[in-house]
Parts: C-alpha cells; structure tokens; sequence
C-alpha cells in the first residue's frame, strides 16, 4: 500500500482516459476519474456519435430520390429537426450511462468537476482534494477559432449539435473533416450550404484524387464553394447574420459554423505547478509511453496532438494501463492508422497519398478506378465512386489505399489490416472479389495509371 489515495488517478473521461481507467482498475490498480462535462468525451457527447447519428439523417433525403429509379413512389416529406435532436439527444445520454456504468462496475470512483494539479501528485476537484501516485492526463481538445470581428456571432460544431432549428442557410468556414461532414449534413437536411475555405480543394492532407473527386461531389451536390476565400468579419442583423469574406463579398445566412481546428485543452490545469512540459500549440509531448517530462504524469488522447482520432487515444489509454498496472510493455503503434470522413460523398482511407508515397517510398505505381456504382445505375444519380491503390515499386507493397463513396469507411476498416502488416500487390491480385459489389475493384484493378 501506498500512501496516495489512489494509484491512479485520471483527469478527462473521454475515450482515452475512460479506457485507461477501465483497464488500470482490471489491473488492480485503485483508479478515480474526474470529469468537468459529461462522462464520454468529445466522441460520445459532440462529436463522432452524434455527427454520424445527423449523417445518417441527413443522407435519408438521397435515399428518398434514389428510390424512385426502384420503382418507388413516395409521397410529400418533411423532416423535423427538433425530432432528429430529441432522439439523437435521448442516444447520447443512453450511451454516457453505459459509460457510467462501465466505470462503477470497474470499481473506478467518479468526481464530477474540473481537475486542476496542485503538484506532481495531488489534484484539486472543486473543493475536494485526492492524491495518487500516477496521474494521466486526458483532457482531449476544444474548438479553436481565428479572431475577425463578430467572431462571437459564430457557432462551432459543438453547438451545432445543440441548434434549436434547422439553420436555412449557413456558412461553414474551414475544409477540413468537420467542416466537409457538417456541410453534408446541412445540405442533406435542406439547408442552403456554402463552404468557405482558404485552399483551393476541400480535405487539405488527403491524396490529390480523393481531394478533387470530393469537391467535385460535393459540388455537384449543392454546396456552394469559395475557395481561396476567408472570413473578414460577420455582423449581427436583424433577419440573420452578414458575413464579409476578405474579398469584400458579403452573404446574408443564418448561421456561421467555424471547423478551423481543434486545440488541446490544456489551459488551467495546473500543468505549471505539476512542471509539465507544455508545447507551444498548448499539447502535452510524451513519448510512447505516454509519459510527460515528469515521471508518474502521463498524457494520452488529443491534449498530446498527435493523431486526433478515437481509436488512437483508445489505443493509448489501453497501451498507458497495460504499460503501468498490467507489468506489460506496450508502445502505441501510430503507423497507418486508417481514417474515414464521414461527408457526402463518403471518404476512407490508410497509407500514404500519391504526395507523401514519393517522399517515403520512391517510385510508385498507381492503380485507380472512377466508376458509377452500381445502385446508381438505376437510381439515374451521376454520381462517382473512387478507388485508388499506391503501390512501391520495388517491393510492390500497397502503401496507400483510398475509397470515395458509398460505405468508403467500412470498405478501408478491412483493406487497413492488408495495409498495416504491408501485403503486396500480386496478394490484392490473388484474393477473389465479392461480387457485384465496388469493393472488389480494389482487388482486380490491373492497369498502372501515369502518373
Ligand atoms: P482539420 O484540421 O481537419 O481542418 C481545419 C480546417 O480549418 C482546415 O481546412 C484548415 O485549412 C482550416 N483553417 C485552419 N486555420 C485557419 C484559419 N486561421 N483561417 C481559416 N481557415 C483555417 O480540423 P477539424 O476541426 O475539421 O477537425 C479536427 C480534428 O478532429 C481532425 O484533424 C481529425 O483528426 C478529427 N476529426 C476526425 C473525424 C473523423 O474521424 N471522421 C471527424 C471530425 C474530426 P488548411 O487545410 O488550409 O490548413
């Protein structure tokens, strides 16, 4: 026995830190949480669950019109937001309390409240004060906004969950992941969607195909692009919002949603009075271990930005436990880690881009196919699906795979376990197809592309 109250104890009951916690206490370990919000974190409370629940939502309207080429006749829709809201509301809370039952069950003690660090091994909560010989830091991150006049006015994606009505129009400012998913969602529910955003081609990062065949998708789809273009100021009317863009264009919407980043959120955490190190961009660096400049504090999840995903800072949680609690020595692999945005059209994909493959790999060949997928034969939508493989040359391994369309995630969730353990092209060309499905591209395309 030692003379903390606990062996550890875990600031942010988030992905990351609810899987720690979990883990440590299976271990013997005695375990506390402490969570300032609600039990789950950003990826159960306001982000990827509830934004897959509103794409669901917002993908019914295609399926709608999609049903008419099978011979369907529907009759007049509406759709309710304050409906979709209540129940996606209503999911949420069913899942916080598994979550919060996942803990007790576990045996780890939950305190409700901000955790701030009095020193490397205490840690205050409103006016309780516990020890522990460990603690992990889990605080994951915040939206972050750029500063331009009426900033305030602006909405991020955190309160778009919560919106009382459907906006009728609204800009979403940003082309990255949230940004691309909340305009699918706008512009399926029916709201008139324009996406403004400083590079030229949304999904910046991503391999240049995926890049235009999304933008032109979403184009295609109704979304009204300005590229090159950013947000000088937006002014409170009385009908709505003005937004000025920096080319002096001005719109007059409802709502303007900010998806320009995420940071850590690692301010007012006592990290100075614990001698943390803090970078600059406000994340906590670790090493493999998850372990901080100072021993017995340790950091897992987006406060340490380096992968902003779920499964990541599940991975690290679980890794961080076995490593201290379970007499194991486990590093978390962030190797090709497999990702998916969940806009319209969909987008998957592990490995590197055609970009990146040269800079690693040297020489590649390139496989790619654009198709209209089959259910669309029918359905008469003109849509274009994507597969595309980036193969060494040398050593033939597929080093980069990328879906765009329908279930494109789902597609890369089985293809990342080839990628990952590095199978080689002529394995893909060995492996039958599933037939008729548009998966099986990925296993009989033949043809280099130039590249
Ligand atoms: P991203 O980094 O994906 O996108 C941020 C966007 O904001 C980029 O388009 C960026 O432009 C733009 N931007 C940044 N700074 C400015 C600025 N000063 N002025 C104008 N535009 C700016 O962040 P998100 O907020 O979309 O998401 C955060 C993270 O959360 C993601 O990186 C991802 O890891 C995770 N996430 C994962 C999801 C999933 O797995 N499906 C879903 C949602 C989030 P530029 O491209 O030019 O840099």
């Amino acid at each position: 026995m030692t003379d903390f109250d606990y062996d550890l104890f875990v600031i942010g009951a988030g992905s990351g830190g609810v899987r720690a916690a979990r883990i440590a206490s299976g271990h013997g370990a005695r375990v506390a949480v402490c969570e300032e919000s609600r039990v789950g974190g950003t990826c159960v409370i306001r982000g990827c669950v509830p934004k897959k629940l509103l794409s669901y939502a917002a993908h019914f309207s295609e399926d709608f019109e999609d049903a008419e080429g099978y011979g369907w006749a529907l009759g007049s829709k509406t759709f309710s937001w304050p409906k979709l809201i209540q129940a996606k509301h209503q999911e949420i809370a069913r899942l916080e309390g598994i979550y919060q039952r996942l803990l007790a069950n576990a045996g780890v003690d939950l305190f409700e409240g901000r955790g701030v660090l009095l020193d490397a091994h205490r840690v205050r909560i409103g006016d309780q004060e516990v020890s522990a010989e460990k603690i992990l830091i889990a605080t994951g991150g915040r939206p972050w906004a750029p500063d331009f006049p009426g900033v305030e006015h602006t909405i991020s994606s955190d309160e778009a969950f919560e919106l009382e009505d459907l906006p009728p129009r609204v800009v979403v400012y940003g082309g990255g992941y949230i940004a691309c998913e909340f305009a699918g969602i706008f512009n399926g529910l029916g709201s008139q969607v324009c996406q403004v955003y400083r590079g030229d081609e949304v999904l910046r990062g991503f391999d240049h195909d995926v890049r235009r065949v999304v933008t032109r998708e979403m184009t295609e789809k109704g979304i009204d692009f300005r590229f090159s273009a950013t947000i000088a100021a937006v002014e409170k009317q009385a009908d709505g919002l003005l937004v000025t863009l920096a080319s002096g264009e001005t719109m007059q919407v409802d709502c303007v949603m900010l998806a320009t980043g995420r940071e850590p959120y690692s301010k007012g955490l006592g990290l100075e009075a614990a001698g943390v190190q803090v970078a600059d961009d406000g994340s906590i660096p670790v090493d493999g271990f998850a372990r901080t400049n100072v021993p017995h504090i340790f950091a897992v999840g987006d406060i340490t930005n380096r992968i902003q995903l779920t499964p990541v800072a599940l991975q690290e949680g679980h890794a961080f436990a076995d490593t201290q609690f379970g007499g194991l020595s486990r590093e978390t692999d962030h190797f090709c880690v497999p990702s998916a945005v969940f806009s319209n059209p969909q987008v998957g994909t592990v490995g590197v881009s055609e970009e990146e493959a040269a800079q690693h790999y040297g020489p590649v060949d390139i496989y790619r196919s654009e198709f209209r997928p089959m259910k669309h034969t029918l359905s008469g939508r003109q849509e274009k699906a994507l597969m595309k493989l980036i193969v060494e040359r040398t050593g033939q391994r597929v080093v980069g795979l990328h879906v765009v369309g329908p279930d494109a995630p789902e597609i890369v969730q089985g293809f990342a376990v080839a990628i990952k353990w590095g199978l080689r092209k002529d394995q893909f060309d060995a492996t039958i197809g599933v037939h008729p499905t548009a998966a099986e591209e990925l296993v009989t395309l033949r043809q280099t592309v130039s590249n």
